[in-house]
């Protein structure tokens, strides 16, 4: 077997790279970070022809080699390191054919610093539409390299593609454009200094302040003596660097490019008129939203009960044939619901990716974001953050996986950070069951108290999570650019395969990503659950029964004595104790404090935990919602469900971070512990004291 080549894809942003990458590469590919940011690294692998493979990058959108932000940088320390195992042997500048001009600038940076380019025009299917036609022999001469025609849309030129890269060595490396024009003075002393050196390259190092890191440090160090220039000074060597390159590419474009501009025809005006429009742009977004919102619930409804069947019937089977112990206890209560409750997600976060994908690929998102940049930036948030803050009413995961395409590292952990406080489905059986039981019948205006209490606490949540945005745009000291949407791309019909991709990449993330920790957290509490230290839990079925002995109790309803018996004196029900003086003053007794500690597996859990605590039998809500409301405080004999603990808990509910699963998610969204663990302390905080004030205050 031969070397790999190592190919970069490069280009501005949405001129396809992503598109090209997995025309090249398929299913080959793996989704990563660059080490130490949030920047998502995309590789695979392909076959070329003669069997040589390639190792295909796919590189983050940047416009020039001017670094401006986390991404571009991303996309200069690895064209100025040829010690990074990454290094293009062949760098391919994707271009979109309508906006070639643009798109030239980045490649002839590339091509200056003498990597062997090939210029791959996409979106050719759209040339005819646009009235463009090419002169290819000319524009391979002029820009002194090999040029691919191509359409993923299509499936056109690919091949042609991979024979270019297969043949990389066959380039010329010839410059554009002799950077010393600039500043010829300068540039002379600098090329006396370093005779060796690429005098383009000499210049990035000096002009940029991204970090370069190690790079070839001690061949640079005598670079200090060259940075004599002011901040200043290098803006308009730049600016002059771009107009020079400018000149270039419009001799270039004027011999080998023609537009018959009657041919366009201009159906994108129309659509953005109405699309952006003050009025109808939020109306149309709107309605999209709930359709879209209507069909996740609708369409994920089913194969979730699915699941959820099929992960019950399998403990099921597992108590049943396995021979009973702890090693069934294991598999049938603690790793089989683990692996049910990743499982569970997936339909959710399929849906909401397929939506996504499509609203991007169409180029409609760019619209949204326009629209919503106005609205959301006072907040610290970007136009893109509507979209997972309205995810988070179905389900937070994939709300804060959606949050991926926020170009700006500020605005997007922002938003990871506070889309949990949106009410999601979780909450709402903790919701239900508490209204029903502290919340009177009446109405006002015709509203119910009941159904009011219900949207209140989904303002709450939207209104925590805008408020808490601005608290950390205001106190987070995080340098990152924000982007404003110059341009908008252009209206089309969504490939199948990207959105199909989109699907399967983003579900592989959630389930490989966050699930080992879901699963490992569910194990964990599983075992605080069914284990306990000491005689009591070790005899609960000889103590109940001893207790029960006179009261003549079915055999379902021993069973359910000895399940709440054991609960209490396992491992959390001790811990439950443990924290009730803490959470007294909220209106909790220990049996709430039990089902607290519980459902961070996952909040709906709460009800379920006390069902057990209460030896309710079934899971009916209406059966608990009784016997919740018969239990009473044992000293004062008040009841303990009541209005002020209720709200209380309620409240508690709407702040608190009450969910492995998100916190899972977003320790692989932001690369490590430090921001999950900022989210559940805080938040957790923020919840007690809320809920701490209102029980103080209703009581
Ligand atoms: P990236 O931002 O450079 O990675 O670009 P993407 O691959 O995400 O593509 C941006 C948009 O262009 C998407 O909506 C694609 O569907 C669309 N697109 C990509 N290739 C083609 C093509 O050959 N023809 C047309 N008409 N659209 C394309
Ligand atoms: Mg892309």
């Amino acid at each position: 077997m031969g070397k790999q080549i190592n190919v970069a894809l490069i280009g501005n942003p949405n001129t396809g790279k992503t598109s090209v990458f997995n025309a090249l590469t398929g299913l080959n590919q793996k989704v990563g970070n660059y080490p130490g940011i949030t920047v998502e690294k995309k590789e695979g692998i392909c076959k070329l022809p003669r069997g040589v493979k390639a190792h295909i990058l796919d590189l983050p959108g940047t416009y020039s080699l001017n670094a401006s932000s986390l991404d571009e940088s991303v996309v200069i320390e690895l064209l100025l390191n040829k010690n990074d195992k990454d290094f293009p042997d062949v760098a391919v500048v994707v271009c979109d054919v309508e906006n070639l001009k643009r798109n030239l600038l980045l490649y002839t940076q590339i091509k200056d610093l003498q990597i062997p380019t090939i210029l791959a025009i996409n979106m050719a299917d759209r040339m005819t539409y646009k009235g463009i036609s090419l002169d290819i022999d000319i524009l391979e001469k002029e820009l002194n390299t090999k040029i691919a025609i191509i359409s993923t849309k299509k499936n056109q030129g690919i091949h042609e593609l991979k024979t270019l890269i297969a043949d990389y060595k066959k380039l010329p490396v010839t410059p554009c454009l002799n950077i010393s024009v600039i500043d010829p003075d300068y540039f002379k002393s600098l090329e006396d200094t370093f005779p060796k050196q690429l005098l383009y390259k000499l210049w990035l190092v000096i002009s940029q302040d991204a970090n370069f890191g190690e790079i070839e440090r001690q061949e640079f160090d005598a670079l200090k003596d060259f940075k004599t220039k002011s901040k200043a000074d290098l803006k308009r060597l730049q600016q002059k660097e771009t107009i020079k390159r400018y000149q270039f590419i419009n001799n270039v474009l004027k011999k080998g490019q023609l537009i018959d501009l009657s041919k366009a025809k201009d159906l994108r005006i129309k659509l953005d008129r109405i699309l952006t429009h003050k009025v109808w742009g939020y109306v149309i977004f709107i309605a999209i939203l709930l359709l879209i919102f209507q069909a996740i619930y609708d369409w994920s409804g089913v194969p979730m009960d699915f699941i959820d069947n099929t992960f019950a019937s399998l403990s099921e089977w597992a108590n049943n044939v396995l021979p009973s112990g702890p090693f069934t206890s294991l598999l049938a209560e603690g790793v089989i619901p683990g692996i049910g409750g990743v499982v569970i997600f997936i339909p959710q976060i399929a849906f909401l990716f397929f939506f996504i994908a499509l609203l991007e690929e169409s180029g409609y998102m760019s619209r949204v974001v326009f629209l919503m940049d106005k609205i959301m930036r006072p907040f610290g948030l970007s136009g893109k953050s509507v979209v997972p803050l309205i995810s988070g009413t179905a389900c937070a995961i994939p709300a804060v996986m959606a949050t991926r395409n926020i170009e700006s590292w500020k605005e997007r952990l922002i938003t990871i950070l506070v889309t949990p406080f949106t009410t999601c489905s979780a909450r709402l059986p903790v919701y239900l069951i508490l209204i029903a039981l502290v919340i009177p019948q009446g109405r006002i205006f015709g509203f119910s108290y009941q159904a009011l209490t219900l949207l209140l606490l989904y303002l709450i949540g939207f209104g925590a999570a805008l408020g808490a945005a601005f608290v950390l745009h205001k106190t987070l000291n995080i340098r990152s650019k924000s982007f404003f949407v110059v341009e908008m791309p252009n209206y089309k019909t969504p490939l199948f395969k990207n959105v199909a991709i989109t699907v399967i990449e983003k579900t592989k993330a959630f389930v490989f990503g966050a699930g080992k920790i879901i699963l490992a957290i569910s194990v964990v509490l599983w075992f605080l659950a069914s284990y306990g230290p000491g005689e009591n839990f070790n005899n609960a079925e000889t103590i109940v029964s001893q207790q029960v002995a006179s009261q003549n109790l079915s055999e379902d309803e021993l069973n359910q004595q000895i399940a709440s018996f054991k609960l209490e004196n396992s491992y959390i029900g001790i811990a439950g104790h443990a924290i009730e003086p803490a959470i007294s003053p909220l209106g909790y007794d220990w049996k709430i404090g039990i089902a607290v500690l519980t459902s961070f597996a996952a909040r709906e859990v709460f009800v379920g935990t006390l069902a057990t605590i209460y030896s309710v039998g079934s899971d009916d809500e209406d059966t608990i919602k009784n016997r919740m409301a018969k239990e009473v405080h044992t000293v004062t004999k008040a009841p303990v469900f009541n209005l002020a603990s209720g709200i209380s808990l309620m409240l508690f509910y709407a702040f608190a971070m009450q969910c492995m699963s998100t916190l899972a998610i977003v320790k692989r969204e932001t690369n490590g512990w430090k921001w999950p663990m900022f989210q559940l302390i805080s938040m957790s905080i923020l919840a007690y004291v809320v809920a701490l004030a209102a029980y103080q205050f209703l009581k």
